[in-house]
């Protein structure tokens, strides 16, 4: 009866709209959600913006899977995923002993990144409520990408480790219905990637990072992880000079092995080759214990 009631009363409130030469308020709303205001609102992860480097190409832009609820099955049809060794848990994670080469591997094949280098960091935030969400959304700490995306990212530390750095990981691959979950928490494409196209971490092509030293001391990035303001953002020039250094290191070196900055957050970066790979729900192993 209430439904009923309520149907009644939108739909004489539409009739009422339509004469009155005025649009239904929930379209709007959502049209103007996905208009990020200049220099101000912005999306995450490029939902509606486009990344640097290139014309048009948000994420939002790229691929549309229109309609597609949450995937059902582990992985893409005719992929493979190696999962690795034993998982160890957040921060630590542990190369396994016999990985297969990456070489011998297809470009889309998922891997564990500590399985094939010790020499990167982790700050792996989705496995701690130290994040913006203030929720665990992961089951356990862990960075997978696929094979070309860890090939690029190894060449990229080796980079910086000339310069006495190395790559600290806060987020990799994100399976998709942690997308999901990170929807359901925050509903707003200003800080989440709509789960319906899926972001590229869902594709396993982009990385969220800052640098530190080999003593495991993190550089001054002007704000942390997942700020969302324009102090986050690259064209934000209104910093101490050791941040606009900070920030021009990762950004030239990573764009230098084929990754694309995006605009309003200097922490994330896509594989280039990666952006219209399809999005995947596979899930990482966690320890038993
Ligand atoms: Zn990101």
């Amino acid at each position: 009866m209430k439904r009923t009631y309520h149907l009644r009363v939108a739909g004489l409130l539409l009739a009422a709209g339509l004469l009155a030469g005025i649009s239904c308020g929930e379209t709007t709303r959502r049209e103007s959600a996905n208009k990020p205001e200049a220099g101000e609102s912005q999306a995450l992860e490029g939902e509606s913006q486009a990344m640097e480097g290139e014309s048009q190409a948000g994420e939002g832009e790229i691929q549309a899977a229109e309609g597609a609820g949450p995937p059902e099955t582990d992985a893409a049809a005719g992929e493979t995923t190696w999962a690795g060794g034993e998982a160890t848990g957040v921060g630590e994670p542990q190369s396994a002993p016999n990985p297969p080469s990456l070489e011998s591997l297809p470009d889309t094949t998922f891997i564990r990144l500590a399985d094939y280098s010790d020499a990167f960091a982790y700050d792996l935030r989705y496995a701690t409520d130290n994040n913006f969400l203030g929720e665990v959304v992961y089951p356990c700490g862990e960075c997978y990408t696929r094979v070309k995306t860890a090939r690029a990212l190894l060449a990229a530390n080796a980079d910086f480790r000339k310069q006495g750095l190395r790559i600290r990981f806060f987020d990799c691959y994100r399976p998709n219905s942690v997308q999901y979950k990170m929807w359901e928490l925050v509903p707003n494409p200003q800080y989440v990637a709509n789960p319906e196209k899926g972001s590229i971490h869902n594709k396993g092509g982009a990385v969220d990072i800052t640098l530190e030293t080999l003593e495991g001391e993190p550089l001054e990035m002007g704000t942390d992880f997942d700020f969302f303001g324009p102090k986050a953002h690259h064209d934000h020039t209104n910093l101490p000079e050791a941040v606009l250094e900070n920030r021009k290191i990762l950004k030239e070196t990573m764009e230098s092995h084929g990754f694309l900055s995006i605009r309003t957050e200097w922490w994330h970066y896509n594989l280039r080759a990666a952006v219209n790979d399809p999005v995947d729900n596979f899930q990482w192993p966690c320890p038993s214990s």
